[in-house]
């Protein structure tokens, strides 16, 4: 029966629980990875916005180049200075043979020899500028850096082909450090709103030029080249924590809660099962008690009526044994009685809450008038017993309740008794407490079964008991009457060497 439900309980219920947490982790992994995916597209579209805003950036001033570069120097030169990150402006052929510089003074001194040199080394790709142009109708770049000390501050020179003149090249040299601190910020603050940091790198090994929030490191999620400003990057990162250790920390967090939940779900189950399988337990003592009872009811009826007819009809002639038969009826009457009285107790304590009335009770009297009732028994049933009393105080006590409870243990010593029939009946002290003893040489009590005696229906189902019947209620009662006065039960007893169960009970002061 249990086994079955041991294993109804693994696999109904654990094995699904253990299941349930292991997909719900691994679908939550599976969530964060999309998660953490969806971020990445999230920041490399962010990157990508950025890039297109610098490079029309520089397609508008293209425009606007190609158009002024016909006119005079000063216009120019007016357009360098209401566009303060551009320095200077270019015009060649695209042979490279003459090329005309229009900017700074300061500047001319410092680029022209460099610049030259940059523009012939990329004579070839400059070239093909003008063919793209009168092939696609479309303005390519050429940007490139022009060699610097500073390693984020750099000059940035874009080339492109004039859409006037297919025969013109026409360029503008770019301050990058600045382009990114005045014409990008306002776009790169927008962009990164309240969540992000985004920065401008360059060097190596790579510098903050510009960043929309001051970086204690220079982690970022994702980096890209900025397309118009070659040996520039941009960065993107989530403020605070990244979004990966958002991800993780969460990850853990409803690892744990599921770990949690799981115990919790593991323990209520457990807890279940042991309320489950202790009903089922008592549903079977119950059923053993109906039929424990109605034996217990019926074998001193039927030898109560078999003496009883057989005396009305006369038939016994010697007074012995008359006599002998009265006493039968008796003592059957008396067993009868008991086995009454205890259930009617039992149900008396299960349903009031104080059933007892306490008054100053003497205990040596009390004890000598229940072992009275069985020295009749003793004496015909071949018992050694004895009753040893000390001087007690007098204990608080329902005189009643206590006259059942040491009832109850000498109808046990004499039903376990067995062979050995040795009973000790004794009334003990110790500081504070007065003790009732009931001790047998029977059968004895198995340890592992000293816990559960006291419950209500429990029976011991081996050896001399199982041939025994009883209620067993009468120990229940015993622990209810005890434990009601205050008092407490020491019992010693193993199988073979006889049982000592004492009751204490405060002593009255
Ligand atoms: P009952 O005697 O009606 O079965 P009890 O509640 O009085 O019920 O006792 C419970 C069980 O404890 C008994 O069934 C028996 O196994 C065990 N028991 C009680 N007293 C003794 C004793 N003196 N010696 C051996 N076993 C005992």
């Amino acid at each position: 029966m249990f086994k079955r439900f041991t294993f109804v309980f693994l696999v109904v219920i654990l094995l699904p629980v253990i299941f349930y947490a292991g997909w719900v982790i691994n679908s939550l992994n599976t969530s964060e990875k999309i998660l953490s995916q969806v971020y990445n597209q999230q920041l490399n579209a962010a990157l990508i916005t950025l890039n297109q805003y610098a490079w029309n950036q520089i397609d508008e001033w293209a425009t606007s180049v190609d158009q002024l570069s016909g006119t005079n120097i000063d216009t120019l030169q007016d357009f360098l200075t209401r566009n303060p990150s551009l320095r200077l402006i270019l015009t060649t052929d695209s042979l490279l043979s003459s090329i005309r510089l229009v900017g700074a003074s300061a500047v001319h001194s410092v680029f022209p020899t460099g610049l030259r040199d940059s523009l012939q080394a990329k004579k070839d790709r400059l070239s093909q500028l003008n063919r793209f142009m009168a092939g696609n109708n479309y303005r390519k770049f050429e940007p490139f850096t022009l060699p610097s000390v500073n390693p984020i501050e750099k000059m940035v020179v874009v080339v492109f082909s004039s859409r006037n003149d297919p025969d013109r090249l026409l360029g503008f040299a770019v301050d990058a450090g600045r382009f990114t601190r005045e014409v990008m910020r306002s776009r790169l603050n927008e962009v990164a709103g309240d969540e992000f940091i985004i920065g401008v790198l360059a060097g190596n090994p790579e510098q903050i030029v510009y960043a929309t929030q001051e970086m204690e490191n220079l982690e970022f999620k994702v980096t890209k080249p900025l397309w118009i400003l070659p040996e520039y990057r941009i960065g993107i990162r989530l403020k605070g924590a990244t979004a990966d250790e958002i991800i993780e920390n969460r990850l853990v967090l409803n690892m744990v809660l599921i770990g949690i939940l799981s115990i919790v779900l593991v323990i209520g189950v457990v807890y279940i099962y042991r309320l489950v399988r202790r009903e089922v337990d008592l549903v079977r003592l119950k059923t053993d008690f109906v039929s424990n009872v109605s034996h217990e009811l019926r074998t001193p009826l039927a030898l109560i009526r078999m003496y009883a007819e057989t005396l009305e009809m006369n038939r016994v002639v010697s007074d012995e044994k008359r006599q002998n038969y009265y006493r039968i009826i008796l003592s059957e009457t008396d067993r009868l009685g008991r086995l009454i009285n205890n259930i009617l107790n039992f149900s008396r304590i299960e349903s009031v809450r104080n059933p007892y009335q306490l008054s100053p009770l003497e205990v040596n009297p009390l004890v000598e008038s229940v072992v009275s009732l069985y020295e009749v028994q003793f004496e015909s049933q071949g018992f050694d017993w004895k009753f040893e009393k000390e001087e007690v105080a007098q204990i608080m006590a329902d005189k009643e309740a206590i006259f059942e409870a040491i009832h109850n243990l000498l109808d046990n010593a004499v039903k376990y008794s067995g062979e050995r029939k040795v009973i000790r009946i004794k009334t003990l002290k110790r500081q504070g407490a007065v003790g009732i003893s009931v001790s047998d040489s029977g059968s004895g009590i198995d340890q592992k079964y000293h816990g559960m005696i006291f419950d209500k229906f429990f029976r011991v189902s081996t050896g001399l008991v199982h041939n025994t019947k009883g209620s067993g209620l009468g120990l229940a009662l015993v622990q209810h009457i005890v434990k009601s006065h205050g008092g407490t039960i020491e019992l010693k007893s193993s199988p073979g060497e006889g049982s000592i169960f004492i009751l204490w009970f405060p002593a009255r002061n």
